[in-house]
């Protein structure tokens, strides 16, 4: 095993990650900007080194300081968290050119994930349904676009190859307004991701998000941990995530679940990853692949026991993998509501002094953040300051808990969407569960 690891991120999943090196008897590095230094996890690690300013492409984007900070510190893996550099895959072959382990799939494996195009063709051939769409990049031949969207069906969505973070992607409705949304995506993404290439989805209309987590040992063997509901989101942003996903036939999320865990053992996965799904009218169909730990990774810890965090970095040190399909139980239901600093309805940062913080507890609550009382939250980065899960028995459990939970949490000084939350554990619909990736937006606009 690893004796010290460094930690390439910031906010609460340097934490996570962290906690899940101490428990495990790893000294940690932590590598933060000028605006994080007084962050909790700088002052637990072991080694902290400042490797720059505030701004992510002087610090948290900067290779060749975090990779100086792993040399000078003699860590012997690093940590990518989540965002930043977690999805690069030439930060991934940099890592290990200079001879340290990257915690994450081989570069290979980030390289074909990263382009969509290649990412379905990789999954279409792994039997995962995708969304039915062109075969691969759309060419520039008008006749062929239009022959393709044709024989999609309208609505279709136009998206580029690089795309990520909900962007470079554009519906159409018509024909007529076809050809030239083509050619706008196109430009965009040439600009925005480096990458003009796009492709055409049928645009689903109602889906529900659904992603399956999965863990492979690199050489072939990899297991599904079941899967998640992330249909609560404003701006493709996910704001409530849970697992299992109410509602679902459990034999059809199997089905699934074994195509994904069935496609790592064929490109020999690496780590930890998750495989995006819509889904609408009893059917999955792939949207595209992370190739790292998510941020809603806790509710399938909480409902399988199993630490994803510390399972990465066994995989990582090629220690042997001891995870079996069948010993993966999903018990109870849990839920995470992403707490962020800002107006919990316009959605405006609200960064500054935390004067008080005071965080619930009891039975199925667990709180993963790096802040505390007195911690001024950067208006650099982005705006989530805490992660509140909590699991019960039931989903009914799991809802009352996070109610109780929501009403005993106090901060004070700054803006968080605390209230949002309340409402939205309270909402009908989604007690009912199984709302749709739109219903947050459209509740916000019944609002107003
Ligand atoms: P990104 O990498 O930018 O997150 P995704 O491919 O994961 O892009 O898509 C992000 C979101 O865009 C999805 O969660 C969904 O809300 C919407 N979306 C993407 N493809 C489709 C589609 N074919 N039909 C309907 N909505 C879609």
């Amino acid at each position: 095993m690893f004796q010290k690891i460094l930690i390439a991120n910031r906010g609460e999943i340097a934490l996570r990650v962290q906690r899940a090196c101490r428990e495990m008897g790893i000294k940690t590095v932590v590598v933060h900007s000028e605006a994080d230094r007084d962050a909790k996890y700088v002052r637990l690690a072991d080694e902290s080194v400042c490797i720059g300013p505030a701004a992510p492409q002087q610090s948290y984007l900067y290779m060749p300081a975090i990779i100086a900070a792993a040399e000078v510190t003699d860590a012997e893996a690093i940590h990518p968290g989540y965002g930043f550099l977690s999805e690069n895959a030439d930060f991934a072959e940099r890592v290990e050119r200079s001879g340290f382990v990257f915690i994450g799939p081989r570069p290979e494996s980030i390289r074909v994930m990263g382009d969509k195009v290649s990412a379905k063709q990789a999954m279409i051939a792994a039997g995962v349904p995708v969304v039915p769409g062109s075969e691969g990049a759309l060419p520039d031949d008008p006749a062929y676009i239009l022959a393709t969207a044709e024989r999609i069906g309208y609505p279709v969505i136009i998206k580029a190859a690089g795309g990520g973070g909900g962007r470079g992607m554009r519906v159409v409705h018509t024909e007529a307004a076809l050809l030239s949304a083509v050619q706008m995506t196109k430009a965009e993404a040439g600009v925005a991701f480096n990458n003009p290439e796009v492709y055409m989805e049928k645009f689903l209309e109602n889906p529900r998000h659904i992603e399956i987590q999965v863990m492979g040992d690199g050489e072939g063997q990899a297991v599904w941990l079941g899967e998640r509901d992330c249909s609560m989101q404003r701006r493709h942003q996910k704001v409530i995530e849970e697992a299992p996903a109410p509602g679902i036939d459990r034999k059809l999320i199997a089905f699934i679940g074994e195509r994904c865990a069935e496609a790592c053992r064929m490109m020999k996965y690496r780590g930890a990853g998750t495989f995006e799904f819509l889904y609408e009218n009893g059917e999955f169909y792939f949207i595209e692949m992370n190739t790292r730990i998510q941020v809603e990774h806790t509710v399938t810890e909480c409902i399988t026991g199993i630490d994803l965090v510390q399972e990465q970095i066994k995989v990582a040190a090629r220690e042997p993998f001891t995870l079996r399909q069948e010993d993966i139980k999903l018990t109870g239901h849990a839920i995470e509501c992403r707490i962020n600093a800002e107006d919990p309805y316009t959605f405006i940062p609200s960064p500054g002094l935390i004067s008080a913080w005071h965080t619930p507890g009891g039975p199925g609550v667990r709180l993963d953040s790096h802040v505390f009382s007195g911690y001024r939250v950067p208006p650099n980065y982005d705006s989530m300051i805490a992660k509140l899960v909590t699991f019960g028995s039931t989903r009914r459990q799991a809802l009352a808990r996070m109610n109780v939970a929501l009403s005993e949490m106090v901060v004070e000084g700054i803006k968080t969407n605390i209230a949002l939350h309340r409402d939205l554990v309270n909402d009908a619909n989604f007690i009912e569960g199984g709302t749709t990736i739109h219903y947050l937006e459209h509740k916000l606009s019944e609002r107003k």
